[in-house]
């Protein structure tokens, strides 16, 4: 950051609808404890923000130059005099150490901003710890998934939220008034039992994409296995033939078309599920197990991991002419038509094969590209419920049924023809097809009429076997009674 950046607050201090005090935070005195990263990156926000910073260090007159002019930098006794709110930019294994400032930190507001190094690693959290430290203090857990890169570079370019707990409502809400005034956004987690959880987010690594990798490279694994049997063991074995060349790209090319595709459709593969279970019980009251919950939380992971699979595919086919193997195969088959003297090589089935495969290979990557920039969550908001599922629902089973014409222009009619069955073992493309077609039949027996309407009145909440009892006013003036369900 500029020393002009510096100079002046990056945010005015506007206040947010329904929150008239935060502008009174600006201004305020903040204290800092510890010259560390965090502690200058905390202190360089908060001068730009608005605020007066005091900066407490064991060695102030070494530190003092690596913080702005504008904040104050002294012993940490002083520092902790002059203000009522103190951000522990400490580890907590020195915790410990700022023990004899108990006194002066008595009655003062201590924000804990500390990590550590594993997940639920001591028994209680830093900021339960700091607590039972300093009993006179009041702590709020804060500001610790914030980087100090983030604090520098400003709320503008990185994570803007800023989890707060505590047990002391007053003093969460002072921490909240200046994370607003910083351009974050606070959010209440709560009480202090929260603190642990909070501590515990910036160690978590992809939480939501464990199950999504390990299928895909379960189904990588898989197939590939599968594949390298097929194309290199196979004619190594039968023929005596060496093809391991072809294991980095030609094998490897096979295999991603074929997790793309499953992927895909294991995206639709749980609504099926979740839609025959309702059915089945005629009731969407009743919790589907959780397995089924989990997987119904992964699909947009799964979609975008089958997207990424499907790029690579794309690029790895896009090199398949590079390959040196590729140049010398050319070059050998024309020799031979030369030697054969065969003119005419042109196979009319073949090409027409060729181009439908590739052009309906390229609508089906538009698709998913669509798919994948519409659950990225700036795009995913600008849309409305409607737009959303109509990209992600409709154009997504789209995209489903268009890679499974282009499986199928691409296996053609090797399904039926022997000399494609090594060790007895189908091609791989008809394994692939299994999944995606019991998903689009299940598609298409749930949009017959009959089917359709009985899922519509489900979702709408009529539950099979419960009957409401009401009254019609009959022609006559007076009421006969009848049973119905409720939804009909
Ligand atoms: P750091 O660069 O190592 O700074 C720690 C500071 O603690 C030192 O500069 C030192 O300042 C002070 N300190 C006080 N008593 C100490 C003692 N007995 N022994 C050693 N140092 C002592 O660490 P940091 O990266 O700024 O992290 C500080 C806290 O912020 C940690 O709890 C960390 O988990 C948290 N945090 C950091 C980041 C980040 O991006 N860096 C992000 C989120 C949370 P004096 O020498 O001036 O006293």
């Amino acid at each position: 950051m500029s020393g002009g950046d510096m100079a002046k607050p990056l945010l005015g201090h506007r206040s947010v609808e329904g929150e008239q005090s935060v502008a009174p935070a600006a201004g305020r005195t903040v204290g800092v404890l510890g010259s560390g990263d965090f502690a200058r990156s905390l202190a360089i926000r908060l001068v730009c923000s608005g605020f007066k910073v005091v900066v407490g260090s064991r060695n102030p007159k070494r530190k003092a130059g690596l913080f702005p002019s504008a904040a104050e930098v002294t012993f940490q006794a002083e520092a902790v005099k002059k203000t009522d709110v103190i951000f522990v930019a400490v580890f907590r294994e020195h915790y410990s150490t700022l023990c004899d400032l108990a006194d002066v930190l008595a009655g003062k507001i201590l924000v804990d901003v500390s990590n550590n190094t594993e997940i639920n690693h001591h028994r209680e959290s830093n900021a339960e710890y700091l607590a039972s430290l300093f009993p006179a203090c009041t702590v709020v857990k804060g500001f610790n998934v914030i980087s100090a890169w983030t604090l520098q570079s400003g709320a503008r370019d990185g994570n803007k939220q800023v989890l707060i707990c505590s047990n002391n409502q007053e003093a969460k809400r002072i921490v909240a008034e200046i994370a607003q005034v910083m351009g974050f956004t606070p959010v209440d987690m709560g009480c202090m039992s929260s603190a642990c959880e909070i501590e515990n987010i910036p160690l978590r690594l992809l939480p939501a994409w464990r199950i999504p990798i390990f299928l895909a490279l379960g189904l990588f694994l898989c197939f590939f296995t599968y594949n390298l049997v097929r194309q290199v063991i196979h004619p190594y074995i039968r023929e005596q033939k060496n093809k391991f060349y072809k294991i980095p790209i030609e094998v490897v090319n096979t295999t991603l078309p074929c997790v793309a595709y499953v992927m895909l459709s294991l995206v639709y593969l749980p609504g099926v599920l979740a839609a025959s279970s309702q059915l089945y019980y005629g009731t969407k009251y009743r919790r589907f197990p959780d397995w089924l919950d989990q997987w119904l939380q992964h699909r947009k992971q799964i979609g975008l991991l089958s997207f990424f699979f499907a790029a690579l595919h794309a690029v790895y086919s896009l090199c398949l002419p590079l390959r040196r193997s590729h140049r010398y195969q050319l070059i050998e088959t024309a020799v031979k038509q030369a030697v054969e003297k065969k003119m005419n090589i042109w196979v009319e089935e073949e090409v027409w094969r060729m181009e439908i495969y590739i052009s309906v290979g390229i609508i089906a990557l538009g698709l998913l590209s669509l798919l994948a920039i519409t659950s990225l969550p700036s795009i995913a908001n600008s849309l409305n419920w409607r737009e959303f599922s109509f990209i992600q629902s409709t154009l997504g089973f789209l995209a489903l049924v268009i890679s499974t014409l282009h499986t199928l222009t691409y296996g053609w009619s090797r399904a039926f023809d022997e000399n494609q069955y090594k060790f007895y073992l189908p091609p791989t493309f008809t394994l692939t097809l299994l999944v995606p077609c019991t998903v689009i039949l299940a598609k298409v027996v749930f949009s017959l009429p009959c089917v359709h309407q009985r899922l519509l009145r489900i979702r709408r909440g009529w539950e099979k076997g419960r009957y409401v009892k009401f009254v019609l006013p009959s022609a006559t003036g007076d009421y006969s009674s009848g049973e119905t369900s409720s939804n009909v």
